[in-house]
């Protein structure tokens, strides 16, 4: 069994992100700029933004947080997209989700700027990614495509099993594998929780993504020997046992299920960390094209 170890490779990738950065500043160019718009003060988005700002220093981009009130109004913060869409200096940008419930933020990704869309939640940005054209790509499902590519793991030919659907990463994560190129090739199942008959299906997967947010929901008995296995999952468990009083737990019954496996995420410690790092990539990317 080969760990995917996600620390590791994003740790790689933001070195590869720092070099490229330093080039860009020795060439006279300006650095990549990242914005972050957080609202209100729920403490998995603090934590969530704060990391992203620390990474963008790690790299030597340029990074900005707006933090907004919990209180804004929908139309005060659809100004300040615009103002941030008309920022010849942010390259990039992201609102930190959920928003408070009296703000549509179907209505706010809509008003983001698809060129500054780093997240790729735009519907221009995902109606290009199934479309095989260039574009960015939602970061967890970069991460996971880029952990396949970086350890060789086959897709093409394989049948691929996603269990969840959601639009930031089960969905696109479905669409990505499904399509022509490597990672892709693949023959991909969808599963959501209206699935008969799920274990089934899992036992005949050669790689199965999990991204469903239920701790150690895929058992030993649902997977076939030697499949691939990414764990997308993050819930945090109250625990005695740990200083923090809570663990984190993924989707999956690593204890049992890594001895199956050929190649697994671990959680924490897999999926995650390639996350910021892809967004990081994404703002690269933006940054590049605005100046080309
Ligand atoms: P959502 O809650 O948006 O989606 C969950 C999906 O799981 C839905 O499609 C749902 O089906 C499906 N589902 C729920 N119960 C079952 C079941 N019993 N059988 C089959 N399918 C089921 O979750 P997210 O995609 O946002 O997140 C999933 C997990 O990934 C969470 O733990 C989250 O914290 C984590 N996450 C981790 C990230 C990282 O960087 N590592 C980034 C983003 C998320 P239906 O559509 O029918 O409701």
């Amino acid at each position: 069994m080969i760990l995917l170890d996600g620390r590791k490779t994003s740790s790689n990738l933001k070195f590869e992100i720092a070099e490229e950065v330093s080039q860009m500043k020795l060439s006279g160019q300006s650095v990549p700029h990242l914005a972050a718009v957080l609202v209100g003060e729920d403490g998995a988005s603090l934590t969530y933004v704060g990391s992203k700002v620390r990474s963008c220093q790690q790299v030597g981009f340029e990074s900005t947080l707006l933090h907004l009130p919990n209180t804004i109004s929908e139309d005060e913060l659809l100004k300040q997209i615009e103002l941030l869409n008309a920022n010849g200096s942010i390259d990039g940008y992201i609102v930190q989700l959920p928003l408070p419930k009296h703000i549509d933020e179907n209505k706010i990704l809509m008003a983001i700027d698809p060129l500054k869309d780093v997240d790729g939640f735009h519907p221009s940005n995902f109606g290009k990614m199934a479309l095989e054209m260039d574009t960015f790509i939602p970061a967890t499902p970069f991460g996971i495509m880029e952990l396949l590519e970086r350890y060789k793991v086959e897709t093409k030919g394989k049948h691929v099993v996603v269990v969840g659907r959601s639009q930031i990463v089960g969905r696109p994560m479905s669409i990505l594998l499904s399509r022509k190129g490597n990672p892709g090739n693949a023959t991909v199942t969808l599963m959501h929780s209206h699935t008969k008959h799920l274990s089934n299906i899992t036992q005949q997967a050669d790689i199965i993504v999990m991204a469903l947010g239920i701790p150690k929901f895929l058992k030993a008995d649902m997977v076939k020997d030697g499949v691939v296995i990414i764990d997308v999952g993050i819930t945090r468990v109250p625990s005695d046992q740990n200083p923090k009083g809570y663990e984190i737990l993924g989707d999956v019954d690593f204890e049992h299920v890594a001895p199956k496996s050929s190649y697994i995420t671990p959680v924490p410690g897999g999926v995650g960390p390639m996350t910021i790092a892809m967004l990081l990539k994404n703002t690269l990317i933006a940054c590049k094209r605005r100046q080309n």
